[in-house]
């Protein structure tokens, strides 16, 4: 098989463990996925879960390294930290790392899951003017404001009408 059928031929590993032998034999690679959410379930803490996954991945040597660069980028399902909503939103995130040519397995896997793990303790809000939940009462107060007044509130409210 010549390098430009192999190319060709070439299949993106769904755990995206790359043969460092097949990179180089290459001489570098560019390639892209789509991957199964599975592989990134237990990295956010339910209700919020990745839904959909993509990477794009560039892989050149440099004589004793492998250069890895990426960006992998999707949906995601999270529950806004203020009204407690679910939405669905983008996300997008680059890495880059480097390997030695002596480790016969590149995992790249490992390296996405890092970088996706750094954004689950980010806040994560329906939008950034969420006004969040009345914290009496619970009414979402980006559907209207809410019934509490501030007599409520006040510690005389209480006793009122008591002494009539
Ligand atoms: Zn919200
Ligand atoms: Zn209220």
């Amino acid at each position: 098989m010549t390098e430009n059928e192999f190319y060709k031929n070439y299949e993106v590993p769904q755990d995206l463990k790359f043969r460092t032998a097949d990179i180089l034999l290459l001489g570098g690679l560019n390639c892209s996925a789509k991957l199964a959410p599975q592989y990134f379930e237990d990295l956010f803490t339910l209700p919020n879960k990745i839904t959909q996954v993509h990477v794009e991945l560039e892989f050149w040597p440099t004589g004793k390294e492998i250069m890895a660069r990426g960006r992998v980028w999707g949906q995601r399902q999270v529950r806004c930290d203020r009204c407690l909503k679910e939405t669905s939103q983008t996300f997008e995130e680059n890495f880059i790392d480097s390997y030695s040519t002596q480790s016969e397995i590149i995992d790249i896997m490992l390296l996405v899951r890092q970088t996706l793990a750094l954004t689950e303790d980010i806040q994560f809000l329906c939008s950034a003017e969420c006004k969040g939940l009345c914290s009496l009462c619970g009414k979402d107060l980006n559907e209207g404001p809410c019934e509490c007044r501030p007599e409520v509130l006040s510690p005389f409210a209480a006793l009122k009408g008591k002494f009539k």
